[in-house]
């Protein structure tokens, strides 16, 4: 019989949209009025033992992976996470493994944190945006100061405990003009997994149907050849990029390594078509000097509302 794929993640938010941040683009800290009068927002333990016991249950696979977001999932505090891997412990069936993931701004991980993090294992998700005024501009405190020394601190702090982590930019109308800045800042940092996340808000009664801080689908294009075509040269097998991160780059890897034919020239490309539900299909090929295919992914990034945008597009597709 046919396997049945039930591959599935589930964001848990262990306190809700609390944040020690007040990012400017940030979708989320609204949320909270939405338990209005309740003081502690953190699961209980009633709740988080169910959850577990549920989401065991849940998962096919061998590996069983709990992800932790919020919010600042980090502000339920150290003991609730021993609390959560020992219930994990105590109902984890024989012969499985559970593995945790956080996504953090960063900000709170001091060394208690990064010992905790280590000796479980944990992986981290930790939101950069750029370097400077690139992370800065929209990646404020609750007074308006600028987070990313404090980000940078606990990104430290997770380097040299040796845990894995992972930098999740999000591209936005910003940081969107400065692609080379922005990736050559995570490789200094050593970054060895980024996501980048289009900024998408929908903003009724605008023109373009989204914020001023969103990106335009065209700039993440180009932001993402930009991105690639470095990357291609210089990080293959050595940093992975989510989006173009697919099953390709070991085809890729072993290219280079049998024929070292990526020192020949190589380029990126992107030919995006715009479909009715406004998704962006990204193609990205790799070719050597002779124009031989030797990469060839494909990606679609859907929800590019950008409605203003999407005339001009078609038009600029049809060559009016
Ligand atoms: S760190 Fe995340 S949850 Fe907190 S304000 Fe920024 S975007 Fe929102």
């Amino acid at each position: 019989m046919e396997k049945v794929d039930r591959e599935f993640q589930i964001f848990a938010k262990p306190v809700g949209a609390l944040c020690n941040l007040r990012c400017k683009y940030c979708y989320y800290l609204d949320k909270r009025s939405l338990y209005p009068g309740e003081e502690a927002l953190t699961m209980t333990d009633g709740m988080l033992e169910k959850y577990i016991i549920q989401h065991i249950e849940a998962t096919t696979d061998e590996t069983i992976f709990f992800s932790w977001h919020g919010g600042e999932p980090l502000m339920a505090g150290i003991d609730f996470f021993r609390k959560a891997v020992a219930i994990q412990k105590k109902h984890k069936p024989a012969g499985r493994t559970i593995l945790n993931g956080v996504q953090t701004n960063g900000t709170l991980i001091d060394w208690d944190w990064a010992s905790f993090l280590a000796e479980e294992k944990f992986v981290v998700g930790i939101s950069i945006d750029g370097p400077g005024d690139l992370h800065n501009r929209f990646r404020v405190a609750p007074g308006g100061e600028p987070s990313l020394s404090r980000v940078l601190k606990g990104y430290d702090i997770l380097q040299r405990s040796r845990i894995r982590s992972e930098i999740l930019c999000v591209v936005n109308s910003y940081n969107v003009r400065f692609p080379l800045v922005v990736y050559n800042f995570f490789r200094e940092l050593g970054a060895k997994y980024i996501t980048f996340l289009p900024l998408v808000e929908k903003r009724q009664g605008t023109k373009s149907g989204v914020t001023r801080a969103s990106v335009p689908p065209d700039e993440f294009g180009r932001f993402l050849i930009s991105v690639f075509d470095e990357w291609v040269e210089r990080d293959i097998g050595e940093i992975k990029i989510q989006i173009i991160d697919k099953k390709y780059i070991y085809n890729i890897k072993a290219t280079r390594n049998q024929s070292g034919l990526l020192k020949a020239p190589v380029k990126g490309s992107m030919d995006r078509r715009i479909a009715e539900s406004i998704d962006a299909h990204l193609t990205l090929n790799v070719t050597d000097k002779h124009d031989n295919v030797i990469f060839n992914g494909s990606t679609v990034i859907s929800g590019l509302e950008m409605a203003g945008d999407i005339d001009k597009l078609k038009e600029s597709k049809s060559g009016k």
